[in-house]
């Protein structure tokens, strides 16, 4: 199937309301200007330097949402033309970011990425850690930085109850976000999860917004 098949056939499986990030990395721009062609415009990328390559080659309606993680001296690189860093996960980090907004001049939505899945990773906030950080009140203060919701990755499980319940309880994290800090923050509103894998079981979680790759540009290289 092509690419246009592809993206065809997922987007209708999608509910209104929920956006589709096609994931591009490691597959080449030709790739894109494929999907492109077929009137996607948001695309996920994980590394600045691809990413910066790319955009500069393709149009500039594309929307730009940076998924992995992020070194800060990377930000100042992508800050111009991304749209929304889905990975951010320290207040150094949203730091750099706003500061770097405010230099370009533009605003960037940035997703909370959660840790959720039972796998050991280096990167996401957990729950706690996360509320610590909302309770400083120091993003009161951001100004180009648009704290837009949070994301997370289920484990790599067969297990699909587990990835259910993973899924569940990023939800249900967000809600008490939403309660708790961002009444009335009108930004605050996405919950980004679910794969190639798994994105059918985060759209009955409530996602929001899902990231896929494989099943639209195939097995990555
Ligand atoms: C690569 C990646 C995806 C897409 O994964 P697929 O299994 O190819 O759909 C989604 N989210 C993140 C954070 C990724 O790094």
């Amino acid at each position: 199937m092509s690419i246009a098949e592809n993206l065809d056939k997922i987007k209708q499986t999608l509910p209104q309301g929920v956006k589709l990030v096609a994931v591009s990395k490691f597959h080449p721009v030709k790739d894109i200007s494929e999907a492109y062609d077929a009137g996607q415009r948001a695309f996920g990328e994980s590394r600045m330097q691809e990413v910066d390559q790319k955009q500069s080659l393709l149009p500039k309606d594309i929307e730009w949402h940076f998924i992995g993680h992020l070194q800060t001296n990377k930000v100042k690189k992508i800050v111009p033309y991304v749209n929304t860093i889905h990975s951010v996960d320290s207040w150094k980090l949203i730091e750099e970011i706003e500061k770097q907004a405010s230099v370009f001049n533009v605003s960037v939505n940035c997703l909370l990425e959660i840790h959720i899945a039972q796998e050991e990773s280096k990167y996401g906030f957990n729950f706690e850690s996360c509320r610590c950080f909302l309770k400083d009140n120091d993003w009161k203060s951001l100004q180009n930085v648009k704290i837009a919701g949070v994301m997370g990755m289920a484990t790599d499980t067969d297990d699909l109850d587990q990835v259910r319940n993973e899924f569940r309880s990023l939800k249900k994290f967000f809600d008490e976000l939403k309660n708790e800090h961002f009444t009335g923050y009108k930004h605050f509103k996405e919950v980004s999860m679910g794969m190639s894998h798994d994105y059918k079981i985060a759209i009955e979680e409530g996602a929001t917004i899902v990231r896929i790759g494989t099943s639209i540009f195939g097995e990555r290289i």
